[in-house]
């Protein structure tokens, strides 16, 4: 299984797309997609696909003279681990602000609205966050 610590590059997160998308791909149904939109060429597809198996994130089947690949991961979870590292990278005094620039940003359907609003009502406020950069040295 997935360690915790989620680790997928921008390239890697672009071969995930499409392997979420298709349920099970082929390297040159991957080839086909990504060729095109990406202007990647096989070898460098293939490179993705090795590294992405070497870290336990997808798995390799193979099917006659081909490899079928499969998401060890899916997507929600993968989106919510990487969510989780990018917050536990920034002083936690600015998750706040961090979260409403999000909001501000993103396009929301009502539905969207409705489950962010769900989730603040039902959220218990803490009296003060603890900084957590280098101590003197910010002005949080
Ligand atoms: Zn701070």
């Amino acid at each position: 299984m997935l360690d915790k610590e989620l680790n997928i590059t921008d390239a890697e997160w672009r071969i995930m797309r499409v392997i979420w998308t298709l349920d099970t791909a082929t390297s040159r149904e991957l080839t086909n997609v990504l060729g095109e939109s990406m202007d990647w060429k096989p070898a460098t597809i293939k490179t993705l696909l090795r590294r992405l198996t070497d870290k336990k994130i997808i798995e390799a089947h193979k099917d006659g003279n081909k490899f079928i690949y499969t998401a060890n991961i899916a997507e929600n979870e993968t989106i919510d681990l990487a969510s989780q590292k990018f917050f536990n990278q920034v002083c936690a005094r600015k998750v706040g602000s961090a979260i409403t620039n999000l909001i501000d940003e993103s396009e929301l359907t009502q539905d969207d609205i409705d489950k962010i609003q769900s989730a603040l009502n039902k959220k218990v406020p803490v009296e003060d966050i603890e900084c957590n950069c280098i101590p003197g040295k910010c002005d949080c």
